[in-house]
């Protein structure tokens, strides 16, 4: 085998897309474009093009797994990962990627690990912590776990990169980042800037973990239902769609 076919594949893209079938996507979005790394919502096989990585967002794995099929993304995933893409999925976005699904059929299969869904018991039992991750952050970061999933154990080339009593939080390989919980739900930019790195891109911002003007309703302005004062106020994002004004969806 030459050198040539020992080399990892890399991705030639220089934008972070978010995969934008169902879930928590405008957080994602937001909280690249505070770092300042170009980013799109992911829809079609064409927005594809020029991704360094993807965002599979938290959100319903049953309902995202089915319209994966439904528009055969699945296989463009597979496909560009294969090609150097690199991967982040957060909560149901993590049960995508599995490769084994505690009484399930797996989906993705990109990244082994084993994982129970709700693995914490209903949405009511959702919750709220913090841990101290020192590869991402010298200061502690804040976790929303929303009916999430716990990942069981992890195979061979998986690091652990966050552990609690029983289960393992967050973990990655070469190609893959997955976390149960949902940085794009709190002022944390560390996981972000975390993995733009991860897909070869240079992140900017504040050196600091915590992004200080970050408030609940940030990500409002990728939303439909913006304010009309708030949208002018902060431009949306390149290749975002254009807000559209529920109680005057005609702009008239
Ligand atoms: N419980 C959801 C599922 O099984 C995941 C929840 C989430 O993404 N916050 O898909």
């Amino acid at each position: 085998m030459s050198r040539a076919e020992l080399k990892p594949p890399t991705a030639a893209g220089r934008m972070i897309g978010v995969l934008d079938l169902q879930g928590g996507v405008f957080e994602h979005l937001d909280h690249m474009e505070r770092l300042g790394v170009a980013v799109r919502p992911v829809k079609k096989a064409e927005d594809f093009q020029g991704l360094a990585g993807l965002i599979l967002p938290g959100g319903e794995s049953t309902c995202l797994a089915r319209l994966l099929q439904i528009f055969g993304i699945d296989k463009v995933i597979i496909r560009k990962f294969h090609e150097g893409m690199k991967l982040w999925g957060t909560c149901a976005g993590a049960i995508l990627l599995a490769k084994f699904l505690a009484g399930e059929a797996p989906h993705l299969g990109l990244i082994d690990i084993e994982v129970e869904r709700n693995g914490f018991g209903s949405q009511l039992d959702s919750f709220v912590s913090e841990a101290s991750i020192p590869r991402l952050s010298p200061t502690p970061i804040p976790l929303t776990f929303i009916r999430a999933p716990k990942i069981l154990s992890v195979g061979m080339g998986v690091d652990v990169l966050l552990r609690i009593g029983d289960f393992i939080a967050a973990a990655e390989s070469s190609g893959v980042l997955v976390t149960i919980f949902h940085p794009e739900l709190t002022p944390s930019l560390a996981f972000h800037r975390y993995f733009a790195r991860k897909c070869g891109l240079r992140p900017g911002g504040e050196k600091t973990a915590i992004d200080p003007p970050w408030d609940k309703t940030s990500w409002m302005r990728f939303a439909r239902i913006t304010p009309l004062e708030r949208r002018s106020a902060e431009p949306l994002a390149k290749g975002c769609p254009q807000a559209i004004d529920h109680e005057n969806p005609e702009g008239i």
